[in-house]
């Protein structure tokens, strides 16, 4: 695919023109003063999402006039903001805020809290288990965060807000300090899918869609920020709805043609609502739309997809990947998959390998099941054991690897468009992404930051390759 770095113009029903957002965070808080002299520190475990989450938290922090600190030792506030979709994040909040005991001795005004997906997940029980925490606050309570603080620096007890706010709108405008060249946009919260496995639809709520007019407006003020490229972002942004009716390949059409954005990813799709049109979408708009996508199949047996209510089937799944590849002929694949769940024989097993081979994917993210709280799969008898799960997820790593190396041999020679994210000094190095989401890295001036440049690839390695950049 050629990439573009041309920018189409706006058309006149450009989003600025639209409502403005509501931004009931922007305000002013009563308790400015809360953060003068005080430093913040958010030590964030996860996905994309929680990262985003956490970027969110130290902008709303800097509005209360908290200093951002690189640090948990120079901080007067440290937040963990931890995922809780595996079980070793939850541990590690525990063992994280055990580290923090001494941080305490030395600064008693240090206040410790817990958020995002723990939060939601643990709620009270965080400080029960663990009486160091201040506050817990869950994944909709994020933007009441200064809020949350004012009163614990005001107040004896722990503070604990991890209501969800299941009926209120999805507004959220992204607020992130240093955007740079790529960011993450959100654009749904929360999931209705209730995977057998998956704690999500607990710690995150139900699904909910934010207001097209808002992502476009929100897309058009980072495009003034410098950024090149948005990535979307939700649970599952495949079953996007807007209040007037828009899916999700009319968001990425919209994005398409009424911004000036030069490249659109997104991740995560479910692949039960990834539909024709929206592969139509991709493959018509090809100049801004990205030929990388995440489809995560979580197992290649229709029985255990079954049992994991995933909505599809093996055959099912495997004809949405035909159906992608003759639409989009040039796409790029990635998935993530779960060995050993409860009832997994070695013959479900295999045919995961087999469907991993068959479709070639250029990047798995592959796990051993573990047990989630809430979830109906922790109350499955048939659990498999761990050393079976071991020899399983090694298993499916090494005939991966055989592929995805074959696969990134294949780049070598080709001239793909690189957009340069970053500039290395110690290394005197660029690197950026390509289209296909491969991280391309080759020698040239520093100023290439934030341009879509040509770079041949002399060499691939398994995750990385590396090119000479063509001058045009
Ligand atoms: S689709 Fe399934 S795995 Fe994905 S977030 Fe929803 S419940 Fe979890």
């Amino acid at each position: 695919m050629i990439e573009t770095t041309g920018r189409e113009t706006t058309n006149s029903s450009s989003p600025t023109s639209t409502t403005p957002i509501q931004t009931p965070i922007l305000k002013t808080y009563s308790n400015q003063d809360i953060g003068k002299g005080r430093g913040v520190y958010v030590s964030t475990y996860g996905c994309q999402m929680n990262v985003n989450d956490s970027e969110r938290m130290y902008s709303l922090l800097e509005m209360a006039n908290f200093t951002p600190v690189p640090t948990p030792e120079q901080a007067s506030l440290i937040i963990i903001n931890s995922c809780s979709v595996r079980e070793k994040p939850v541990h590690k909040v525990y063992s994280e805020v055990g580290t923090f005991r001494k941080l305490r001795e030395k600064n008693p005004d240090l206040k410790i809290g817990v958020g995002g997906c723990v939060g939601s997940q643990e709620k009270d029980n965080l400080v029960k288990k663990q009486p160091m925490i201040d506050f817990v606050f869950g994944t909709d309570t994020i933007d009441k965060l200064p809020e949350i603080i004012a009163k614990v620096y005001q107040s004896e007890g722990p503070t604990i807000d991890t209501q969800f706010a299941h009926r209120a709108p999805y507004y959220v405008e992204t607020l992130i300090r240093n955007p740079g060249v790529s960011t993450f946009v959100n654009v749904t919260k929360g999931c209705d899918n209730f995977c057998t496995f998956c704690v999500v639809p607990y710690t995150r709520g139900r699904e909910k869609s934010r207001p097209y007019t808002h992502v476009l407006k929100d897309v058009q003020e980072l495009i003034q920020r410098g950024v090149k490229e948005i990535t979307l972002l939700g649970q599952n942004v495949n079953s996007y709805e807007s209040e007037c009716g828009k899916d999700f390949a009319d968001l990425l059409k919209g994005l398409a043609v009424e911004t000036n954005i030069e490249r659109i990813r997104y991740t995560t799709s479910h692949p039960k609502d990834f539909d024709e049109k929206l592969m139509d979408v991709m493959a018509q708009h090809q100049n801004k739309i990205c030929e990388y996508i995440h489809l995560p199949v979580q197992s290649g047996s229709s029985r255990i997809l079954h049992t994991m209510n995933r909505g599809y089937t093996r055959e099912q799944y495997l004809e949405k990947i035909q159906k992608i590849k003759s639409i989009i002929p040039n796409v790029v694949l990635s998935t993530d998959i779960i060995v050993g769940f409860p009832g997994e024989t070695e013959e479900d097993f295999q045919e995961t390998v087999r469907l991993v081979q068959d479709v070639a994917y250029e990047t798995i993210f592959a796990f051993k099941y573990s047990p989630r709280p809430f979830t109906k799969a922790a109350r499955f008898e048939d659990q498999v054991p761990e050393s079976v799960k071991e020899r399983r997820l090694a298993e499916l790593f090494e005939a991966h690897n055989k592929i995805s190396f074959e696969l990134a041999k294949q780049y070598e020679g080709q001239v793909l468009q690189v957009l340069v994210e970053d500039y290395s000094e110690e290394r005197g190095n660029l690197h950026g992404r390509s289209t296909q989401n491969k991280n391309v890295y080759f020698l040239g001036p520093k100023d290439m930051v934030g341009q879509t440049v040509s770079v041949k690839i002399t060499k691939a390695f398994p995750s990385t390759l590396r090119g000479e950049w063509i001058p045009t």
